[in-house]
């Protein structure tokens, strides 16, 4: 269960959701719990999550270990605060700042080389659902990315599907929507690296996940766990999420 903060919370209102947090859901064994705060709140959010299972996240990450990169975090930064994750191509990053699909591995591969999960994003935005080419894109981007990995990095990686017309607007895909894609990405895994890495892959959905309709969705097997924007930012909403 992974929360993304997106440009919210500095480290003192980190500090304060871990707080609310921590007793609610801090040591729910049942699943990962993975957030992701704004990289200023990366060290106060590991030192805040000292002693629970939550793990921290980054919300990018530089393709590259230093140099020349204005504006940049590399792997070896985010190491460095204790965060273990990192979100790689969220759709926002597509959207706003020209993330490529080429890019989005080149990011892949640098968080893998530093050690850390890297969650990766894809999804179909909404012309490209309503044109009826999904399962098109969902294949284009697995294949020109995720699925160049080599075997031994692609059993390292979460994967979050999450069809852009859903994130941050309030529509959620149907559990039966979410996981038909779902079953459209496990397959390409499967043809690409065999049954036994396409049913270990863990696939996440994200879109306007909260807390009244993260049961049906978690309800179906294909589904594994789910990335949550705007709900878990409110420590109450994320925990029941967690604790569905
Ligand atoms: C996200 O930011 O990844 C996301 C899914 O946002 P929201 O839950 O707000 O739609």
């Amino acid at each position: 269960m992974a929360g993304n903060w997106k440009m919210y919370k500095t480290p003192t209102e980190t500090i304060a959701f871990f707080e609310k947090f921590r007793p609610l859901a801090g040591n729910a064994e049942h699943c990962e719990i993975v957030i992701c705060p704004p990289f200023t709140s990366l060290s106060a959010a590991v030192d805040a999550a000292k002693g629970s299972h939550i793990r921290v996240g980054a919300q990018n990450i530089a393709w590259a270990k230093e140099g020349a990169f204005t504006g940049e975090i590399s792997g070896p930064k985010i190491a460095a605060t204790g965060a273990t994750h990192a979100i790689v191509g969220h759709s926002e990053r597509r959207q706003y700042f020209c993330e490529t699909d080429e890019t989005v591995l080149k990011r892949t591969q640098a968080a893998l080389e530093f050690g850390l999960v890297p969650i990766v994003c894809i999804g179909e935005r909404l012309e490209e659902r309503e044109s009826g080419s999904t399962e098109a894109v969902l294949i284009r981007q697995c294949s020109c990315g995720i699925l160049d990995l080599t075997a031994e990095q692609f059993a390292k990686i979460a994967i979050a599907y999450e069809p852009v017309w859903a994130i941050g607007t309030g529509k959620t895909a149907t559990p039966e929507i979410a996981a038909d894609a779902h079953r459209t990405i496990r397959s390409q895994v499967r043809e690409k690296f065999g049954k036994e890495a396409a049913d270990a892959i863990r696939i996440l959905y994200g879109g306007s996940v909260k807390p009244d309709n993260t049961r049906a969705l978690m309800a179906q097997p294909e589904i594994d766990g789910v990335l949550v924007g705007g709900a878990s930012l409110d420590p109450v909403s994320f925990a029941s999420i967690v604790n569905f």
